[in-house]
């Protein structure tokens, strides 16, 4: 049971606050942070860190006229964002999704001024990427990148988690980890959402589990979707079922359950692979291989796909699409060279060095027998893709980056992963969660995975940092709205008491 009605008198209260937050992610940390300028914040997180998935994404956050784009002349806009958006769907899938246009813009136009929040108020370091490789679907630079404190762009969201938390704990947020939401509170009279409660000990028998009691005010559920969760992945993104998940193991598609008890209205199921990784170590390469020039061939040693000339996420489709779902990756030390000169990823991929990520070999022939691939098809799908150096119109599925692979080849086994699972909850542009007759369900948020996604179901949508910019930007809107609506009822008490 996800969803419990009770009699509030009778409850014995553990806490009582103006905002709980659910879930210690980009959205849930974004929000608290925000909220706990005028807001009394409880933060429940179901892991024994905070961070979530967006601590240990890849840390590209989509910023739409953020302040770094306009001190660099960029002009930028929500509409512009929502038109990239478009620019992705294929004619057929077009006609099957419609992506949200209040909602994207409502986002995108929120965008930059999250990220100048994040950078001025919160002290995390960013930077936006004009180098190579960035311009994947989206029309001006828009892509920021967390900095560490010695100015390395570690490629992950850490320091922008790692900074939200710290204000969170400074603005007096009362955040607790191994601290799970197992049930949503509601008024057994009126039906309003008034608090959450937490099983500390949920596995005991019931006679010895300790619930946690929290009134609230204000309810965000901030806690992802379902790519933890195989029961939910078998039944709602069966595609993907056999694949392995690279992302924290806590987000297990509790909000979709609470909505789904609500009775509320969700979104279509949606995956996201962010490949390709390593076999067997599971190593996430960087995609950007693909737009120096690398080639994916499978075990017939040839490319099925330009793997440059797709959205990476597409790019994972294809690759699910061969047997055992397994590619092989090959560049070569000018690419690796390249690689390591690029600010953006010169420590990742020092770290793929350091780790052995990639087997070197001098021939062909070696690489062919090191995967006990056809050497002689091989060297001809790299003789054919080498002859693409200016005119690709002969080379099949075409080349968008020319370029010529010669020894030291770098290669590597790769299968695509999945990194989300999710069905979202869908709310208004203030991420109040709305029931199917367009009411808002009173004092109940919901941001990131767990909402409504800015895709509208459709698999070809995706432009690179719209996931991290959606989780920080609703997280952000949702804790001003709170903290607005707390500072709204402090005056009118304040009026009414001095009246
Ligand atoms: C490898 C990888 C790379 C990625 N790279 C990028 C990228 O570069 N750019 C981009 O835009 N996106 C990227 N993403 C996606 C991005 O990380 C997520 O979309 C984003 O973090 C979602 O934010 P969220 O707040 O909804 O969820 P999360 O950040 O995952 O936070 C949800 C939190 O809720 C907690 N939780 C779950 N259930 C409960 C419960 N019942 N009670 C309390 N807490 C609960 C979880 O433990 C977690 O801490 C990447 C993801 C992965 C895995």
């Amino acid at each position: 049971m996800f969803v419990r009605d009770v009699d509030p008198e009778l409850v014995d209260w553990e806490a009582a606050t103006e905002f709980a937050v659910v879930g210690g992610g980009g959205c849930g940390l974004a929000a608290a942070a925000t909220a706990a300028v005028h807001a009394d914040v409880v933060l429940l997180e179901k892991a024994d860190r905070i961070g979530g998935k967006a601590r240990v994404a890849t840390g590209q956050i989509c910023g739409v006229d953020s302040s770094l784009q306009r001190e660099r002349g960029i002009d930028d806009s929500a509409e512009a964002f929502y038109d990239d958006l478009l620019a992705q769907q294929t004619e057929s899938s077009a006609d099957q999704y419609t992506l949200d246009r209040t909602l994207v813009t409502t986002v995108a136009g929120n965008s930059g001024r999250t990220l100048d929040w994040l950078r001025e108020e919160i002290g995390a370091d960013l930077t936006l990427h004009t180098g190579r490789f960035e311009m994947a679907g989206h029309r001006v630079h828009r892509t920021h990148y967390p900095v560490r404190d010695d100015g390395v762009i570690p490629r992950a969201g850490k320091p922008v988690t790692d900074a939200l938390h710290e204000a969170a704990v400074e603005r007096g947020v009362d955040v607790r980890t191994e601290f799970p939401c197992d049930q949503l509170l509601r008024d057994e009279t009126t039906g309003a959402v008034i608090g959450v409660a937490s099983k500390e000990n949920p596995t005991a028998v019931p006679r010895r589990q300790t619930t946690h009691m929290i009134r609230a005010d204000h309810v965000l559920l901030a806690c992802d979707g379902f790519a933890a969760n195989p029961e939910l992945i078998a039944e709602r993104v069966p595609e993907i079922a056999g694949l392995d998940y690279w992302g924290t193991r806590e987000n297990t598609g509790d909000a979709l359950r609470i909505a789904e008890e609500l009775g509320l209205r969700l979104d279509e199921p949606l995956y996201d692979m962010h490949g390709p990784f390593t076999v067997p170590e599971g190593v996430y390469l960087p995609n950007e291989l693909v737009k120096a020039g690398a080639i994916i061939v499978n075990d017939d040693a040839e490319r099925f796909m330009d793997c440059g000339n797709v959205p990476y996420r597409v790019m994972d489709m294809h690759l699910l699409d061969q047997p055992d779902a397994t590619g092989y990756i090959v560049l070569d030390g000018s690419i690796v060279d390249l690689f390591l000169d690029e600010p953006l990823t010169n420590h990742q991929f020092s770290f793929l060095l350091d780790e052995d990520c990639f087997d070197v070999a001098d021939t062909v022939a070696e690489v062919a027998a090191r995967y006990g691939l056809d050497g002689d098809r091989l060297g001809s799908t790299i003789a054919t893709v080498n002859r693409a150096t200016d005119d690709a119109a002969d080379v099949p599925y075409g080349r968008a980056y020319p370029h010529e692979l010669t020894p030291p080849f770098y290669t590597a086994k790769i299968q695509p992963m999945y990194v989300k699972a999710r069905q979202g909850i869908v709310v208004d542009e203030r991420m109040r969660v709305v029931r199917d007759d367009g009411s808002v369900v009173e004092n109940l948020y919901a941001g990131g995975n767990a909402a409504e996604s800015l895709e509208g179901g459709d698999p070809n949508v995706y432009i690179p940092g719209m996931d991290l910019m959606t989780a920080l930007t609703e997280g952000h809107l949702v804790g001003e709205f709170v903290a607005e609506s707390v500072a709204g009822d402090a005056d009118s008490t304040t009026t009414e008491g001095d009246a």
